[in-house]
């Protein structure tokens, strides 16, 4: 396979664990986004109880946060992300009411029926989609939500080298009506969808990796795994640049009947 066939899951967890430590956040999104998809839920007080799974280092976590009330418990495979998590959390004063655990978004730890609103940015894509939707589900309380970043498709037909790149690094990935209907059937009404804006890709997700990746290459100067890493994510950028206009993220927003 040439390197410009790889997906990231194909790389070393380390390594790519150390690269995105490095930047504040793990996958596209920004705080006025998060801010925004917040906006479609409803009856949160400080007794709500909310889970950010896949939170990575927090960056969304901390703006959930400052935005609402309640106790807030961050899920995340990497202990590293985790603990730059909690670091993030007492830098901020939240403490009190925002926790990061290391866990399997596959076995969650938690009681039956126990959230109010179930948050992912970006990371439901592990489990898949559908999957994620159906398991998670027990975990939320009737008439409790759910709010998941996904990439979708923007069109029916799109070409063939941005169809064999995504097909291959996520085979759930579909278009935006398919993705609501698969909420609906694992039993949510779907209360909003909205697709991401470029900046949330661009201006903070790819551009603090430019410095990152500068730095990366000369600590691992002569890491053939890691040069390749790099090359990898900057062939994602110029794909993007490319095909921006046939796919993206897009918040799902979901009520659990
Ligand atoms: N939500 C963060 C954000 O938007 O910046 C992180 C998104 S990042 C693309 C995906 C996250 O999912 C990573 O932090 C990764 O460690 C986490 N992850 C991957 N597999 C996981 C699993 N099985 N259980 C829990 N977290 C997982």
């Amino acid at each position: 396979m040439s390197n410009e066939n790889k997906s990231i899951q194909e790389f070393d967890y380390p390594l790519i664990c150390e690269y995105y430590a490095n930047v504040e956040r793990q996958g596209p999104g920004s705080p006025e986004i998060t801010v925004k998809a917040l906006g479609f839920i409803e009856h949160l007080n400080a007794q709500s109880r909310i889970a950010d799974i896949g939170c990575g280092t927090g960056g969304q976590t901390m703006i959930l946060a400052d935005h609402i009330p309640g106790q807030i418990t961050g899920l995340d495979l990497f202990p590293d992300f985790i603990r730059i998590f909690n670091y993030n959390a007492k830098r901020f004063n939240f403490q009190d009411r925002v926790k990061g655990i290391v866990g399997s978004m596959e076995h969650l730890p938690f009681r039956k029926e126990e959230f109010d609103l179930i948050w992912s940015e970006g990371a439901i894509y592990n489990i898949g989609f559908q999957r994620g939707l159906k398991e998670w589900r027990e975990y939320i309380k009737p008439g409790g939500y759910i709010a998941v970043s996904e990439i979708s498709w923007f069109t029916d037909k799109r070409p063939v080298e941005i169809y064999d790149f995504w097909t291959n690094a996520y085979p759930e990935i579909d278009t935006i009506p398919n993705k609501i209907r698969q909420m609906q059937e694992a039993g949510y009404i779907p209360v909003a969808s909205f697709i991401l804006p470029e900046n949330c890709w661009t201006e903070h997700f790819y551009l603090p990796q430019i410095e990152v990746q500068r730095n990366f290459l000369k600590k691992y100067a002569g890491c053939k795994t890691a040069e390749e890493f790099i090359e990898n994510q900057r062939f994602e950028v110029r794909l993007y640049d490319r095909y921006k206009e046939f796919y993206g993220y897009v918040f799902y927003i979901g009520k659990k009947i």
